[in-house]
């Protein structure tokens, strides 16, 4: 996570409520999120969904390419 790229547009939660908890002001506040591997795609999602970029997913499986416009 980048948080010094996040605007507060809240995508990464509208696409991935159960990744991304935004704080009050709305905004991704966080340098490192560890999820569990069924959780995986959904983070690639919602991180897909950022409008800045603001979200880098890092797998150890294979990689993961879930574009917002591609689930649509
Ligand atoms: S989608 Fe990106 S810019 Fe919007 S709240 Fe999430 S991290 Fe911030």
């Amino acid at each position: 996570m980048h948080p010094s790229l996040c605007m507060g547009s809240g995508a990464c939660r509208q696409f991935a409520s159960t990744v991304y908890q935004l704080d009050d002001e709305g905004y991704l506040d966080l340098q490192l999120l560890q999820v569990p591997p069924e959780l995986e795609g959904d983070a690639a999602y919602g991180a897909g969904a950022c409008p800045n970029g603001a979200i880098t997913v890092i797998s150890d499986g294979p990689a993961i390419d879930r574009s917002a416009e591609d689930q649509q």
